[in-house]
């Protein structure tokens, strides 16, 4: 096989190679069929079983309670953004929802609902550029919202949500997208989970929805209606054809994480990971962290090199030893190291490895 880099790029994001050769090599010729996986009927028997076989590991992988519905629907997380104040926001007749804009994404999905409804996004972490995740008090929320949205990881920014608020009636509704099977959740907590798939899960273009069945049947009228949660859970997510292809590899993407152990080893796995490179940067003057320490992302590390002229030499060099799209977002700069599930410890390994030799050789 060709040489595969270390890649840690935050998405469209590295899968884990024995599912990339699984595919490959039942791709012309799905279970004997004597046609491709992505050739046959979304309606088919053989496709019915992928999905269903999806959910269920989705279902034992999360611990799902049983009064949540799995939904596949098209448009990645951004269409998210708009699918649920269309699903939610109309729960009660003032039609008003919270946000805590924790970072880039939250911004967009708070921008999209306040087409739909009064979205009261005053909790931020503008003031100090999205280094941290914002305080919330339970005694500001206000039970009048239909709902209350966070962004449990903060791609761009390297921060994470370490514990969950408590929003009690007030349903709470989080995009997962960048860490969704990545640590444990107690889904209990939660009335919607939504994530695209291609950090953790699989290909881009569409997101799977976690949703408890009392938040089903409240969307607004004017709802598209492969938008529609109810009607998407009614009809199975098939109403029309969906992107074969991304669950089939999710579900490859889910029998590899069981084979790994489940969450909870991939959970301990990944903390190592992330620890391999703080430590790296807390060691030295020449790496500076971008995320306060108390709120680091497991997933997303961001730095930046105290010496901004050597950026690209760093870039450049690291790509020579096979470590792949380090660059960080141009909200943030610096560097950006997205370590998902699919990243094994080698590759946090050879990434620490590098940034220590580039420090002694510059410094
Ligand atoms: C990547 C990402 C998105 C964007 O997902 P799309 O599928 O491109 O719409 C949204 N939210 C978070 C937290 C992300 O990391």
């Amino acid at each position: 096989m060709s040489k595969r880099v270390f890649n840690f790029g935050a998405g469209p994001a590295m899968l884990p190679t024995p599912v990339m050769e699984r595919a490959q090599g039942e791709f012309l010729d799905y279970q004997g069929i004597g046609a491709s996986v992505i050739e046959i009927s979304h309606r088919s028997r053989q496709f019915g079983d992928i999905i269903a076989e999806t959910s269920a590991l989705l279902t034992e992988l999360a611990g799902i309670p049983g009064n949540y519905r799995i939904l596949y629907v098209h448009g990645g997380a951004q269409m998210q953004f708009a699918a649920v104040p269309l699903n939610l926001i109309a729960r009660k007749p003032a039609r008003k929802a919270s946000y805590v804009v924790s970072g880039n994404f939250a911004g967009l999905a708070a921008r999209e609902a306040a087409r739909y409804g009064k979205i009261d996004a005053s909790r931020s972490g503008a003031a100090s550029n999205f280094d941290r995740i914002p305080e919330f008090d339970p005694a500001t929320l206000d039970a009048g919202s239909s709902y209350f949205h966070i962004t449990s990881n903060n791609t761009i920014y390297g921060t994470r949500w370490n514990d969950f608020p408590d929003t009690g009636s007030v349903p709470l509704v989080a995009d997962m997208t960048s860490e969704l099977l990545s640590r444990s959740i107690d889904f209990s907590r939660f009335g919607v989970v939504f994530a695209s798939l291609q950090k953790n899960l699989g290909p881009a273009g569409l997101a799977v929805v976690i949703i408890r069945e009392d938040l089903l049947g409240h969307a607004l009228a004017e709802t598209p209606s492969l938008l529609d949660y109810r009607a998407c859970a009614e009809k199975n997510s098939l109403a029309n054809t969906i992107n074969t292809f991304a669950i089939y590899m999710m579900k490859l993407v889910l029998e590899w994480l069981r084979d790994e152990g489940g969450v909870a080893a991939i959970e301990q796995r990944n903390a190592a990971k992330a620890a391999m490179l703080y430590k790296v940067i807390d060691a030295s003057d020449f790496y500076l962290g971008t995320a306060h320490a108390d709120h680091r992302s497991h997933m997303n590390v961001t730095f930046r090199l105290a010496d901004e002229k050597l950026l690209d030499e760093f870039l450049e060099q690291a790509a020579c030893q096979g470590l792949y799209a380090l660059r960080g977002h141009r909200n943030v700069g610096g560097a950006r190291a997205s370590i998902y599930n699919a990243m094994p410890s080698a590759g946090c390994e050879a990434l620490a490895d590098f940034m220590r030799h580039f420090e002694r050789q510059r410094a």
